[in-house]
């Protein structure tokens, strides 16, 4: 174990990595929440303005797109559970102890260690 882990670069770059995919998989289903509630609200205040840009079809194409990308991000999400710990090589986000099993893919931190992801915290293994 790394008694300064923040400075080593294969912690630095497995973390990196993390953020990377843990982006690609939060960002689309983000997006269409956003969109989502953003266009409910048009729809129940104004509901002209919302009616012709629910119809319109770029629009239509575009919340395509953005479906599309939120099952892909979902699939995604699958692979995040896979990744390892650059610190102690277990898995990032998922913690299994006996016959627990926690399962987080929003955790901030490893939930085996505890290597912040940003690295801004105390980081005591
Ligand atoms: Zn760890």
């Amino acid at each position: 174990m790394e008694s300064d882990p923040f400075n080593n670069a294969d912690i630095q770059a497995g973390l990196s990595e993390i953020r990377l995919v843990r982006t690609i998989s939060h960002l689309p289903l983000l997006a269409l929440i956003v969109v989502a509630l953003g266009e409910f609200a048009l729809r129940s205040f104004l509901p002209e303005i919302g009616e012709a840009i629910w119809h319109s079809s770029a629009f239509q194409v575009a919340w395509q797109l953005l479906w599309l990308a939120a099952i892909i991000s979902f699939l995604v999400g699958f692979a995040i559970t896979r990744m390892d710990c650059p610190a102690c090589g277990k898995r990032f986000h998922v913690r299994t102890n006996g016959t627990s099993f926690v399962y987080n893919t929003f955790c901030r931190s490893c939930l085996n260690c505890g290597l912040p992801l940003k690295g801004s915290h105390k980081y005591a293994p």
